[in-house]
């Protein structure tokens, strides 16, 4: 199928909400990556987003929302989960909690679990979709499973051109890491996944969770197609070196050391790494304070061992 892209302008919204409305699955910028979006409530658009990824059926999908009040008409959300909703809604966490019956989700969302991940996104042109549709919307990165997240629109056609009818081009990603995921059970807050915002903020002592496991988090994930060596300070031969701080690199993180930076060009850097046709991809250290967690877990997994 012909992949059109267009601008994240009034146009360009009315025609994703459009395909949306007919079942079809679309590409969107968020505040954290670019996400494949399709009717949460649809099983036939919830099936083209799995088939468009190649995504494993077990790995459950985020569900994106207006509001709070459209997080409540899906899940049980009790005081906890309030205040942080209330604190960080919209941005990038979600939170993982007791589904209600009968919300209409399609169960290919959760690949039948008895919760539910929502959250409330930030940016302008996804919030103006959802409230045009009027619906919630699951939305995993717009990438092929797997490989490096998408930040530019240039990113989702590398994977999904000719798989998808629409991408809508907001430029960009602000964050660049996906997000922070932390399930609420029985007053207890845990981390599924550090991403966007500080696991420090959330008050989650993540030492404290230990086994806890997200299904779907796989060890190899935001993979390149060369192998990916840590913690490097200078390259070896034949070695595209991503840098930060005073690692240089053959182009860098945050030449500053500056952790958010650092963030959002994680990826932009490492598609430019697998671009380069360089026959292996170094990373310089990254602190592990703040973001810096997150952004440890996104190498560690682009470094792991291939299925
Ligand atoms: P992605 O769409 O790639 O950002 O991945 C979303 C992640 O959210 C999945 O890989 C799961 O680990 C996690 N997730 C989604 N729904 C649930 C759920 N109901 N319970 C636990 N984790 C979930
Ligand atoms: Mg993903």
């Amino acid at each position: 199928m012909p992949t059109e892209t267009v601008a994240a302008d009034p146009a360009g919204i009315t025609r994703a909400v459009a395909l949306l409305a007919k079942g079809h699955v679309v590409a969107l910028p968020t505040e954290t990556v670019y996400g494949l979006a399709g009717d949460a409530t649809d099983p036939a658009a919830v099936a083209a987003i799995y088939a468009a990824k190649g995504r494993p059926g077990f790995n459950p999908l985020i569900v994106h929302v207006v509001d709070l009040a459209a997080a409540e008409r899906l899940v049980e959300v009790d005081a906890i989960a309030r205040a942080l909703a209330t604190r960080f809604w919209p941005g990038p966490l979600t939170l993982v909690l007791p589904a209600r019956p009968g919300n209409g989700i399609a169960p290919e969302v959760t690949a039948g679990l008895a919760t539910l991940a929502v959250r409330v996104p930030a940016h302008p042109v996804m919030r103006a979709v959802l409230a045009a549709f009027g619906r919630p919307l699951a939305a995993p990165s717009a990438n092929a499973s797997g490989t490096i997240s998408p930040t530019t629109a240039a990113h989702v056609a590398a994977t999904l051109g000719g798989r998808i009818p629409l991408i809508v081009d907001g430029g960009a990603t602000p964050g660049g890491l996906e997000s922070t995921i932390v399930r609420i059970d029985g007053g207890r807050v845990s981390l599924l996944r550090p991403g966007g915002i500080d696991a420090a903020l959330l008050g989650i002592d993540s030492e404290a969770a230990p086994g806890i496991v997200a299904p779907g988090q796989l060890a190899s994930h935001y993979a390149p197609a060369q192998p990916l060596r840590l913690d490097a300070t200078s390259a070896e031969a034949g070695e595209y070196l991503i840098g930060f701080g005073a690692v240089a690199g053959d182009t860098t993180l945050s030449a500053a050391g500056d952790l958010n930076e650092a963030a959002a060009r994680l990826f932009a850097a490492l598609h430019l790494a697998q671009a380069s046709g360089a026959a292996r991809i170094a990373v310089a250290p990254i602190p592990a304070t703040g973001v810096g967690a997150a952004i440890n877990d996104r190498l560690r997994r682009a470094a792991a061992p291939r299925p």
